[in-house]
């Protein structure tokens, strides 16, 4: 909460605007507590009830549950609330593994049991249709989303901040929210243990080394970030430690202790980002030790990857996600596919052997280049990936002569470009596949779509256990 506007001072900056939205519809105050039933449960994974008709959201409840509520901030149309005191608990509420799961972001939903937790994820679709209405959407076949037998210990990737306390302790975790207050995160219940493992040993070794730690206050110091990824099905990990420096000090003495206490890392990298920023990342990534990649084996593929290139963060899903999108593209030999928004290729690979011709495209070079490597080390010549944005490709394409059968999109939280949407309405492929990150944006781009296709069915698959995200397959064909 601690970099958080007050109502007040947004007022002020906000004088141009008109006095009454930033005025509660109700007498209300900070601070102020009132009971509350949690009617529903909003996009974010929050509870929402209802003061004098005022929405209020407040993480952490869960539909049917009775509490007392703490106001945190008023706005015009709704507060913020935080939980002071469950009076009637849902059926439904477990003890989250992790006990800071209310105090970062990624566990919002750490404390509703996982059969809830996947119908949570389905309403939330259902919830955007209703909101966007595109046609037809009533009649939606929405299946049950796909879940995990074993919900925790599957992401592959632990990308924590490094501080140092004032006696000198080495902390690694993750910002409470909305601010920049470190929480030390000692074990973390989503993370494949590996990544724990090797995270927890570097924290030691640095503090032992004495290797000087980023201070955000002064701009001063090394050590900012640690990256530790895992491959699921090859036992490769990757170490990437990211610095406000070229410099690294003790970089021999470290490397010599992970060589003879971390067998399991079989890469170690620097990247170099200098100064303050929001970025995790900077430009320049070096070699340290060992490989300069790692491998990562999904559907028979081997993926090669760079620090910085992009995969999904739960490969036991990821293989359930793209056999979904394998299913509802139903490629037939000969068929062409566009794989959009491609990453480093592991949809339009995977599917590769069925069609004639896969092209693919993504605006992050680093990612096109693994995705051509990946392409060729696996033998696959009739995939070619170019860089590039989806909306710009693909109406160059099509004036080419190049008009697809089939396409699937994996866009961004912000879904499709509208002139992207245009031309996909003009090429008019015989099949659409949609996989959405985003409900909304999912929900707001199938009324544009819906236009000229059918929405066979959506299914959403859990990617992310215990956090709010959901995933989703759409199929599309032409109407
Ligand atoms: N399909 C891949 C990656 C999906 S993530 C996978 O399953 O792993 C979305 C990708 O879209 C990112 O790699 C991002 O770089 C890329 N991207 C973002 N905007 C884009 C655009 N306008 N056109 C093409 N690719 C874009």
């Amino acid at each position: 909460m601690k970099n958080y506007q007050p109502h007040q001072n947004r007022r002020r900056n906000d004088r141009h605007r008109a006095d009454h939205r930033n005025t509660p519809q109700v007498e209300v105050t900070e601070g102020q507590r009132f009971p509350l039933t949690i009617k529903r449960m909003g996009i974010n994974g929050e509870g929402i009830g209802y003061y004098k008709r005022m929405a209020v959201f407040v993480p952490g409840a869960l539909t049917g549950e009775e509490a007392v509520v703490e106001v945190t901030s008023v706005a015009h149309r709704y507060l913020r609330a935080k939980v002071h005191r469950i009076r009637k608990a849902s059926p439904h509420r477990v003890t989250p593994r992790d006990s800071y799961a209310d105090t970062v972001g990624g566990f919002e939903l750490e404390h509703l049991a996982y059969p809830q937790q996947l119908q949570f994820k389905r309403d939330i679709v259902i919830q955007s249709l209703e909101r966007y209405q595109p046609r037809g959407f009533k009649d939606y076949d929405v299946r049950p989303t796909l879940g995990m037998d074993h919900p925790y210990e599957y992401r592959n990737k632990a990308q924590f901040q490094v501080r140092q306390t004032a006696d000198g302790t080495v902390q690694a975790g993750l910002y409470a929210e909305r601010s920049h207050d470190l929480v030390d995160l000692p074990t973390c219940s989503v993370q494949m243990p590996v990544t724990m493992t090797v995270m927890r040993a570097v924290v030691q070794m640095l503090q032992d080394l004495e290797v000087p730690i980023y201070d955000e206050d002064h701009n001063s110091g090394i050590v900012k970030t640690l990256v530790v990824r895992a491959a699921a099905n090859t036992d490769d990990v990757q170490l990437t430690v990211i610095t406000n420096s070229q410099k690294l000090p003790h970089k021999h003495q470290l490397l010599l202790r992970i060589a003879d206490e971390l067998p399991q890392v079989t890469s170690v990298m620097q990247n170099i980002n200098p100064g303050k920023t929001s970025l995790i990342w900077g430009d320049e990534t070096r070699h340290l030790a060992g490989e300069t990649t790692i491998t990562e084996k999904l559907g028979g593929l081997a993926f090669k990857l760079s620090a910085r290139a992009f995969l999904q963060l739960n490969p036991a899903q990821t293989e359930v996600l793209y056999d979904q999108a394998k299913n509802a593209l139903d490629l037939q030999p000969g068929q062409t596919l566009v794989d959009a928004y491609s990453g480093v290729g592991t949809i339009g690979l995977t599917l590769a052997d069925t069609a004639a011709e896969v092209r693919g495209m993504d605006v992050i070079p680093e990612a096109v280049a693994d995705a051509e490597a990946n392409a060729q080390a696996n033998g696959i010549t009739n995939a070619h990936y170019s860089v590039g944005t989806a909306e710009d490709l693909l109406p160059q394409w099509a004036v080419a002569g190049f008009r697809p059968d089939a396409i699937v999109v994996d866009p961004p939280r912000t879904g499709l470009a509208d002139t992207l949407m245009d031309t996909i309405l003009a090429v008019h492929p015989k099949k659409l596949v949609y996989i959405s990150c985003n409900p909304s944006t999912l929900a707001k781009d199938l009324v544009t779509l819906t236009e000229d296709y059918r929405v066979d069915y959506i299914q959403s698959v859990d990617m992310m256990p215990q956090t709010a995200r959901c995933e989703a397959v759409v199929k599309l064909s032409r109407r």
